[in-house]
């Protein structure tokens, strides 16, 4: 990174508001979360950086409810958060006041866009966003309010044309790709363990879009196991000749906590170096493409250590602060096994995507 890089102005959009929600004990979203991430980031002095802010979340416009999600789906939404009985999805529980939380979560990602886009900010992070198995119809899969959708929504009233929405959430943004299947203005990559097995059992390979939107949207996916090395020989492979065609205006990322090794409800075996890699990358790539337009959702992330070593990653590589995770073992080394699935993997991507770009290349 160049020292230039170093000085990016930064917003972190926090409010105790983000924390009120309860989805019960066992639920994999444990209340103190976002709480836990402010903390963090003031022992580790990130919010007393000269160039970083706190940026206030704001509520969800009625305009861009209405586009993001069906009158039934809000209904619904709104009965279960006045009697706190029923719920969202079988892995999302209700609660009473949830209308009220998913609108503050995804309204915060608003907020860190609505920075960015106006220029206050060079790069916003928002611990609180990435809920990418939102759909039109309904939530699932801890996502109410598909935040990711309703920014590309609102930058587009903005004026702003070829949005790259990078997920590297563990889990494919099965949501968000219905939104923008057969759209070309939005090129979504995501990185995922393989939906044979994985939640939401979907974004294969072969799902590359259709119509005006066909190339733009890019599955990845990994065999269990999958570790740094063939993480960032598939980035490499893959990321960069799709950015460079695209030519970001706008770059929303989600960095993918929850593909760290320590994660309970994946089987990944990334360290914080992946995540490292991947951001580097990501924020460069802003800065080539996009004037440095960068946002970065926190998605999903279950066991503490990985949310907090990932955002504090995140966090320097985007303010310049400098922060070092503790050294990390996983469990597995890449095998042979693994490196043929994933070239495998590449391959396929390469032959079905590129030529549809126009990227040129020997596929
Ligand atoms: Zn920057
Ligand atoms: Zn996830």
């Amino acid at each position: 990174m160049s020292a230039s890089l170093a000085k990016c102005r930064v917003g972190f959009v926090w409010s105790p508001n983000l924390e009120t929600f309860d989805f019960g004990t066992k639920h994999p979203i444990k209340v103190g979360r976002f709480l836990m991430v402010k903390e963090f980031l003031e022992e580790t002095e990130f919010l007393a950086q000269p160039n970083v802010i706190t940026i206030q979340p704001k509520l969800l416009s009625k305009s861009l409810l209405n586009r993001i999600h069906s009158q039934e789906y809000l209904k619904k939404v709104q009965r279960i958060s006045e009697t706190g009985e029923g719920e969202i999805d079988i892995d999302t529980p209700g609660f009473k006041g949830i209308y009220y939380n998913a609108n503050i979560t995804s309204g915060a990602t608003l907020a860190g866009v609505e920075a960015v886009a106006t220029g206050k900010v060079g790069h916003a992070v928002s611990p609180t966003g990435g809920f990418h198995h939102a759909r039109f119809e309904g939530g699932g899969g801890f996502s109410i309010f598909n935040d990711v959708a309703a920014s590309v929504f609102h930058l587009r009233e903005k004026g702003f044309k070829r949005i790259l929405i990078a997920d590297f959430d563990v889990h494919h943004g099965n949501g968000t790709q219905t939104y923008f299947y057969s759209d070309p203005d939005v090129m979504h990559i995501s990185f995922h363990e393989d939906p044979e097995w994985m939640y939401p059992h979907d974004g294969f390979i072969e799902d590359i879009g259709d119509g005006r939107g066909l190339g733009y949207n890019i599955n990845m996916h990994f065999p269990m196991d999958s570790g740094d090395s063939v993480y960032t020989y598939a980035f490499d492979e893959i990321v960069p000749p799709l950015i460079e065609s695209y030519r970001p205006e706008f770059v929303i990322f989600i960095p993918g906590f929850d593909a760290h090794y320590k994660d309970p409800l994946a089987h990944m075996t990334l360290t914080t170096e992946a995540i490292r890699y991947v951001t580097e990358q990501i924020h460069d790539a802003a800065h080539t493409w996009a004037d440095g337009k960068l946002v970065v959702l926190a998605g999903g992330g279950y066991h503490r250590d990985s949310f907090r070593w990932g955002i504090g990653t995140v966090m320097s590589v985007v303010t310049g602060h400098e922060y070092q995770p503790p050294p990390q073992e996983p469990p597995f080394d890449d095998d042979e096994e693994t490196w043929t699935i994933v070239r495998e993997n590449v391959k396929r991507i390469k032959e079905l995507v590129f030529p549809t770009l126009g990227i040129p290349g020997d596929w």
